[in-house]
């Protein structure tokens, strides 16, 4: 059989070869949606509510070198922690992003697809196992997104 232009699309909107519908099935990737979205809305929240206390802590005038310390080691520990959040709120957008692609859950370094229960921990996860170990040592290139 020839492969028509016409027919070759994205693979995972294809039945596979034993007639196995390898797409993620609508019911599944709502639930990831829905689940995404919520987190994304608690991160927005969380990482607006620190830069208002980054600024706040800011603006409080430190009485002596003590209260200076504490007030700086405060906006340390708030920026690092709404860098984290930050970050993670990226990968929740992204994770949305391949849902409206159609490529969530699948590795966006191999395009294998993820582990189911790697997805249910973390559904904003972009790489299978094998390459978020690769990833770990260094053996792979993070990808721009
Ligand atoms: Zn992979």
């Amino acid at each position: 059989m020839t492969m028509d232009a016409s027919v070759t699309g994205r693979p995972k909107t294809l039945i596979g070869n034993y007639g196995i519908e390898v797409t993620m099935d609508k019911k599944k990737l709502e639930a990831f949606k829905k689940r995404l979205e919520t987190r994304q809305q608690e991160l927005r929240r969380t990482v607006t509510r620190n830069q208002a206390d980054g600024r706040s802590a800011d603006e409080d005038t430190a009485q002596d070198i003590a209260d200076r310390a504490a007030s700086s080691y405060t906006k340390e520990f708030l920026f690092s922690q709404s860098n984290n959040e930050r970050q993670t709120l990226m990968m929740v957008d992204g994770a949305l992003a391949r849902i409206r692609e159609g490529s969530f859950g699948e590795c966006i370094s191999c395009g294998k697809e993820i582990n189911a229960k790697r997805l249910e921990a973390v559904p904003w996860t972009r790489h299978c196992i094998e390459c978020q170990e690769k990833l770990e040592q260094g053996l792979l290139e993070e990808a721009p997104r």
